[in-house]
């Protein structure tokens, strides 16, 4: 029987290490999907199903404290 049913990528995982992070903005200023919002000092996933994995918020992070899989 042919597969019809087209698999979906799972959503990205996206972690942030709240013991690094300085809550300065960046990765939620540069993501061009508006994933990510700030709660209160620091960053929360508001929408990983837009996540493209671009990389952005991991590059533009100066405490390597945002990873995205
Ligand atoms: S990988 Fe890209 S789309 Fe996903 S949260 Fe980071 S900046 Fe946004
Ligand atoms: S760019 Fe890095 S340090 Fe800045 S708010 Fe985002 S995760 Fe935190």
């Amino acid at each position: 029987m042919p597969e019809t049913a087209k698999k979906k990528k799972p959503p990205a995982r996206i972690t942030i290490r709240d013991d690094r992070c300085k809550g300065c903005e960046f990765c939620v200023m540069f993501c061009p999907q508006d994933v990510l919002e700030m709660q209160g000092v620091l960053p929360v996933v508001k929408d990983a199903d837009a996540c493209t994995r671009c990389m952005i918020c991991e590059s533009v992070c100066p405490d390597f404290a945002i990873t995205v899989e």
